[in-house]
């Protein structure tokens, strides 16, 4: 395995522009990508997940080629939403900083066509675009594709499940037989495989990289604390953190808007981001968010889709998930990269079985900790503004007011002037933690809690019990058991009570667009039935599933 970017092959002017970027060592998607993108030019369907670093595994090769010279579009990346759209031209731009000349074009739905017409007649070297825009665009004659000799399809299962197999079906008839065409998928459902069968040529199949493979640096915390005291532990997790650079999940747009607010009148820097709003305001709020003029942004968890913001110092669940999976993406947009990340769920006693149910599904254990009292805090804030006036260049510019300074501080002894100058800065936190108490909950109402916890999981497995001996001899819902190497279970609300049967799950999946060969074992109880799905074409089965209707039942869907 490759190591190094040297080895890999590409030019100074794009190593530089990486090293700029922090890039010490090429991802695996990159170290198995790039060489072979670079020496010939088949085709390559490539199963990884986002996060991974696949940007710059198409972008680097496609860079080294490409011919400033010659003014015609020779690359198209196609991606399922705007944000992507930009995030990879921004992304492109950054790795090509050092090679003078080429023009990145994005061009996406819900902006202006006028400019984008504008920037393309200006020439494109590269255009990254949503598909239904580019068609729009193909057809008035401002994008031309005719003469590309990549095309990418960035995250083609997301851009099916949106939609958009139409459009994608217009513009791959387009696009001259002599492309190379890399396909790169989460997951590999039907759908995304006839693309590959009908539109490219012999691809190779390579996965790189495990589910969520960022989710291997990320540490998982809890703070456990009364229902009333949840916005109080999230100021405290703030405070506690003075670097803090976060997304802060809530699970409704009511609640992220409440929360943004009481966070901006309590004088953080924070905004929220959910579906309420307008693109130009959802604009705003990235880009200040990108920008790191606000360090909490607080979102629902589908307008956090596609946002991809490296660096995050951590991901906060003001409320847990109602399905486990979403945790899985909540904490997997922290530690990306190789970086460490650190997952936060804010809890009450009522939920401390969700987490135990997370960490079956994450395979990791939740550590719980103190909700940081007056006297923690106030110290942590205090080093850092110690550290800050440690680092800070003095400049020559402050010794023309040294005389100035001398008369109003020269009298005053160091030690008073230290007290002095923290106090200013740091009354407000002192006033505001005097009064504050303690957030934990005392031992007392712990252990009743657990004793409600016990007497619940007691007659749970009464339940189980009665259930275990009645007529059908199935639980409720039980232990599946282990499923076959490289399958997973989906857990669906429909069991024996319904009088579902094995070749009826086979049947939904078929209208799913799952082959029988991608299912494996199924396990059927009297609540719920367990499907072996493979790995690849698991996650997508659950976004088709979850949600959907069966008969008058509304089907809940979630990976184990
Ligand atoms: P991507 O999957 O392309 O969206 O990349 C995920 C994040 O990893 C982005 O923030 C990239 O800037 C970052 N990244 C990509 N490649 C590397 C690398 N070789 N070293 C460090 N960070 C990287």
């Amino acid at each position: 395995m490759i190591t190094d970017f040297l080895e890999l092959g590409l030019s100074n002017e794009i190593l530089n522009g990486i090293a700029e970027l922090g890039f010490e060592k090429p991802t695996p998607v990159q170290a198995r990508i790039i060489p072979q993108l670079l020496v010939d030019d088949n085709d390559i369907v490539c199963l990884a997940q986002t996060g991974t670093g696949k940007t710059a595994a198409f972008g680097l090769p496609v860079l080294e080629y490409l011919d400033v010279k010659n003014p015609a579009t020779q690359a198209l990346v196609l991606c399922p939403t705007r944000e992507l759209c930009r995030q990879i031209s921004r992304d492109l731009g950054n790795y090509s900083k050092y090679k003078e000349g080429i023009r990145i074009v994005s061009v996406y739905g819900g902006a202006a066509i006028q400019w984008q017409i504008k920037a393309l007649r200006s020439g494109a070297h590269i255009i990254v675009a949503t598909p239904g825009r580019l068609l729009d665009l193909i057809k008035r004659e401002a994008a031309d594709i005719s003469g590309i000799g990549t095309l990418i399809l960035d995250e083609a299962d997301e851009m099916l499940n949106m939609g958009f197999k139409e459009e994608l079906d217009a513009i791959l008839e387009q696009a001259p037989e002599s492309r190379r065409s890399l396909l790169f998928s989460a997951t590999l459902p039907k759908e995304v495989e006839r693309i590959a069968k009908s539109y490219m040529k012999d691809p190779q199949i390579v996965t790189v990289g495990e589910r969520n493979a960022g989710a291997q640096n990320v540490e998982h915390f809890y703070y456990m604390v009364r229902e009333e005291d949840r916005y109080a532990a999230l100021k405290r997790i703030a405070d506690y953190n003075p670097d803090i650079y976060a997304i802060v999940f809530c699970k409704t747009r009511e609640e992220t808007q409440k929360i943004a607010d009481a966070l901006q009148k309590d004088g953080y820097d924070a905004d929220a981001l959910h579906g309420d709003l307008s693109q130009a305001q959802r604009d705003n709020v990235m880009g200040r968010f990108r920008r790191r003029s606000l360090h909490l942004l607080v979102a629902t968890d589908v307008a956090a889709r596609g946002i991809d913001v490296s660096d995050l110092s951590h991901v906060i669940n003001y409320n847990l998930p109602q399905e486990i999976e979403l945790y899985t993406h909540r904490s997997g947009r922290t530690g990306r990269a190789d970086k460490k990340g650190v997952s936060i769920a804010i809890i009450n006693q009522k939920e401390k079985g969700k987490i135990r149910r997370i960490e079956d599904v994450i395979k990791k254990q939740f550590t719980r900790l103190p909700v940081p009292g007056a006297r923690e805090i106030c110290e942590k804030q205090l080093v850092h503004l110690i550290d800050g006036i440690n680092n800070v260049e003095v400049r020559d510019d402050i010794h023309a007011f040294m005389t100035t300074i001398n008369e109003k501080w020269g009298e005053i002894p160091k030690e008073d002037l230290v007290k002095k100058i923290l106090s200013y800065e740091f009354n407000r936190f002192f006033d505001y933690y005097r009064k504050a108490k303690d957030l934990n909950i005392p031992e007392k109402e712990k252990k009743e809690g657990k004793k409600a916890e016990g007497s619940r999981k007691k007659s749970r497995q009464e339940t189980d019990a009665g259930a275990v001996a009645g007529k059908d001899k199935k639980a409720r819902d039980g232990d599946p058991g282990e499923c076959e190497k490289g399958f997973r279970w989906l857990r669906v609300n429909l069991g024996y009570k319904n009088n579902i049967l094995p070749r009826e799950i086979i049947s939904m999946m078929k209208a799913c667009g799952i082959g029988k060969k991608s299912v494996g074992k199924i396990e059927i109880f009297n609540d719920y039935v367990y499907v072996g799905l493979k790995d690849s074409v698991a996650d997508y089965a659950r976004s088709q599933l979850n949600g959907a209707s069966f008969g008058r039942r509304r089907l809940n869907a979630v990976l184990m």
